[in-house]
């Protein structure tokens, strides 16, 4: 099997603070080659970044609805330096969720970050709960200015109808733990009826461990379990899923 790409990781949480390097090497032997990293506030972006020689890490910066007390409407400026400064940042991670407080203030702070997404033609890292048809909505708005590939959304749940709605607006869709659970019926049968050249994977780790690790710290590692998953689902071979996935997460992230 290829070498694969973990679209979507918090290896800069805190939870992986003290055996980061350990969590690193489990991920190479795993076979992960690259690892996006988003942004989820300027706090937590300003703090040393990750380096390895090993795995290739990529960057987003963003402001996460789960810190929307936290967030100050000049970090969008703040936000606009660190594009202007880091010419292969994306945007991300941003969203709206419904579990989250402030929603009006979530939908303005989303909607300046497409702004500065289509400005930089940088592509988005979109986080969704109960929110789709609200992000849809707003990114309808923007649609003839947003980047080719305009981004990934993320840890996607839900119907065919819905991803395809991803699809027209020139996003990808992320695929995580959640089709290792056969409680996902809907959202395992719309990710098997998906061409492969419109997904990429992820772990999102710490968090969605996968289904027999409920309650344990998720990693990077874990990737290939989701290959595994989506092997069974799809009928695609490992091979094949590693070899696309990862073509796609470098032409939506670094434009190769
Ligand atoms: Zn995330």
């Amino acid at each position: 099997m290829g070498a694969l790409f973990d679209s979507h990781c918090h290896l800069d949480f805190d939870d992986f603070a003290s055996d980061r390097t350990a969590v690193m090497a489990r991920a190479e032997a795993a076979g992960v080659a690259a690892i996006m990293i988003p942004g989820v506030s300027r706090r937590a972006s300003s703090k040393t970044r990750i380096s390895s020689a090993s795995i290739e890490l990529f960057y987003g910066v963003g402001l996460h609805p789960y810190f929307i007390a936290e967030h100050d409407y000049a970090d969008i400026d703040w936000l606009e330096q660190q594009l202007q400064r880091c010419p292969h940042a994306v945007v991300g991670e941003v969203g709206l969720d419904r579990s989250c407080s402030d929603y009006r203030k979530q939908q303005q702070l989303f909607t300046a970050q497409v702004e500065l997404a289509c400005a930089y033609q940088r592509p988005l890292i979109i986080h969704h709960r109960q929110s789709q048809a609200d992000l849809v909505a707003i990114l309808m708005r923007y649609r003839s200015k947003l980047p080719a590939h305009a981004g990934v959304i993320h840890a996607f749940s839900g119907s065919y109808e819905q991803a395809q709605s991803w699809l027209a607006l020139g996003f990808m869709i992320g695929v995580g733990g959640v089709i290792s659970y056969q409680r996902a019926a809907k959202t395992r049968s719309t990710i098997a009826r998906l061409p492969l050249e419109s997904l990429v994977l992820e772990t999102d780790a710490p968090a969605m461990p996968l289904a027999g690790y409920q309650g344990q710290r998720n990693e990077p590692a874990q990737l290939l379990l989701v290959v595994d998953a989506l092997a069974q689902l799809s009928g695609w071979s490992t091979a094949q899923i590693a070899a696309q996935t990862s073509s796609n997460a470098y032409r939506l992230f670094a434009n190769r």
